[in-house]
């Protein structure tokens, strides 16, 4: 057994550093590459997904996991982990042709760059043909994998563990329910906004995004701030953690809680166990789980009057003539400002659930097949207008605005919604343990961190997203926690004064 379990590190050695090696190539494109490098990325990329493949689905490794298998009572927690990944991995991509996975990954490159000069141009019909290619192996994909069900199953499962069209269907409908009749009674109110004319010198705002995510716990020695068109978090290993934010001169909002969500996903990465090493388990465990760590620093905590009392001084220091005369309370109502709007990643954290939802619903339309790729751009504004009350005028600010489809990240948006609701359910399982509210008054997360290292960050993949929940809070994931932060908040904020 000795023997097999030093083939399994060794595995799980090779396949990590072409992962390492393919998240590099990744934040490159994201970031300094030029945009006629595409080419030679694509084949890069295809070069080590083959190597990837080819290095997974054999024979040799087919056996290897199944002699394992069969003597699970000799290995540790940390091999059984691993052996359970490969064999996930391993089923999930074995039944593909070794070609036609290849071929996907410098499809999805290409499909990208399309996609982003298409958004650029507002032209839909040059991205069509990629879309088909990338639906189309996505649709084979699930064939492949011949798992039952609704056959958008598949792609949320590869998200979200065990999430199914049923699961899914009934959690967006509770949160309709919610929302809906929620925004109503918030566009009665006297919300406050900030003036699109002010601007906020980007060089204050690089010290403000600095200055919090060191704050927050981000081990600076451990990974790097940088720019990118839009924000995103790339993780190499836990000591080499990366984040980007985008800087506009006249929001201030943007960067600031990109930057703090960013640094939720960072802190998730960099807290995972150090004994795991480069390993495929030294990574979140899910989409939804990832969401729930960078949403609990953005709006439960960063959004907060609590945060505020503490951080706001620094705010009116660094932006003396744009919030010197403002109090406390405008700042905190303007910073949850509610209103229905074309842009997912502008919304507010109200109507956010309902970008997801028309995404959910279009996505599950796909892989129905109850309509065509030609067809998406009015779908879209059709949904948008059903769901948000809105109707974008261009398909830049419609069907082309996200990059996800382009990259084959089907099924992948609920988890969005999802982290939202995960977050509420971890925080109140915290104010069992202590106060969250006078630890952000006081700016100090030593106490929040602990809480998450120990539920949830430390155990990487080694836990399934049902598992961390229920050992997290005692209970099943329950989205009337959510509900209740939601409503809860809102209530206060119109009532209170601070
Ligand atoms: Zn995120």
């Amino acid at each position: 057994m000795k023997k097999h379990i030093e083939q399994l590190h060794e595995l799980d050695q090779q396949l990590s550093a072409l992962t390492y090696a393919q998240s590099l190539v990744e934040w490159d494109s994201l970031t300094l590459a030029p945009k006629k490098s595409v080419n030679a990325r694509a084949a890069c990329i295809e070069g080590i997904s083959t190597f990837y493949f080819n290095t997974l689905v054999n024979e040799k490794t087919d056996d290897l996991l199944r002699t394992l298998e069969l003597n699970k009572s000799y290995l540790s927690q940390i091999e059984q982990s691993k052996v359970m990944i490969f064999r996930d991995d391993y089923d999930s991509i074995a039944k593909i042709p070794a070609k036609e996975f290849s071929a996907y990954q410098g499809l999805v490159v290409e499909s990208s760059q399309v996609w982003e000069n298409a958004k650029k141009n507002n032209d839909f019909d040059s991205f069509a043909p990629f879309l088909e290619k990338v639906i189309a192996f996505k649709k084979n994909y699930i064939g492949y994998l011949d798992l039952g069900g609704h056959p958008y199953d598949t792609l949320l499962n590869d998200n979200e563990k065990g999430l199914t069209v049923a699961d899914a269907d009934a959690f967006f409908a509770t949160l309709q329910e919610t929302i809906v009749p929620l925004v109503q009674s918030i566009s009665k109110q006297d919300q406050v906004i900030f003036s699109e004319n002010e601007k906020y010198p980007i060089v204050q705002q690089e010290k403000l995004s600095s200055y919090l995510m060191e704050k927050l716990g981000f081990r600076m020695d451990g990974g790097v701030l940088a720019r990118s068109e839009h924000p995103f978090t790339i993780n190499l290993s836990r000591d080499d953690v990366r984040i980007t934010t985008h800087y506009y001169d006249n929001d201030f909002m943007s960067a600031l809680f990109s930057t703090i969500h960013e640094t939720g996903h960072a802190l998730y990465e960099q807290n995972i166990n150090e004994k795991f090493g480069l390993s495929v388990i030294a990574t979140g465990t899910s989409m939804g789980i990832h969401e729930s760590q960078s949403r609990i620093f953005e709006n439960n905590f960063g959004k907060s009057v609590e945060f505020w009392k503490c951080f706001y001084p620094i705010m009116q220091e660094l932006f003396p003539n744009q919030f010197g005369q403002t109090n406390l309370l405008n700042y905190y109502k303007g910073i949850n400002y509610v209103k229905p709007s074309l842009i997912r990643i502008e919304a507010d954290e109200v109507t956010y659930p309902l970008h997801i939802m028309v995404r959910y619903e279009i996505e599950k339309m796909i892989f129905e097949d109850k309509v065509k790729v030609n067809e998406l751009p009015e779908l879209w504004r059709e949904k948008y207008k059903s769901y948000l009350g809105v109707v974008p005028q261009t398909d830049s600010l419609g069907v082309l605005q996200d990059v996800h489809w382009s990259e084959g990240l089907f099924g992948y948006f609920p988890s969005y919604a999802l982290g939202s609701a995960y977050a509420a359910q971890f925080e109140q399982a915290m104010n069992k343990q202590f106060n969250v509210n006078e630890c952000l008054e006081k700016g100090d997360f030593s106490n929040i961190l602990t809480w998450l290292r120990d539920n949830i960050h430390q155990y990487g993949r080694t836990k399934t997203p049902k598992q961390i929940i229920f050992d997290a809070t005692g209970e099943n994931f329950n989205p009337n926690y959510f509900i209740q932060y939601i409503q809860e908040k809102y209530r206060t904020m119109y009532q209170k004064t601070y």
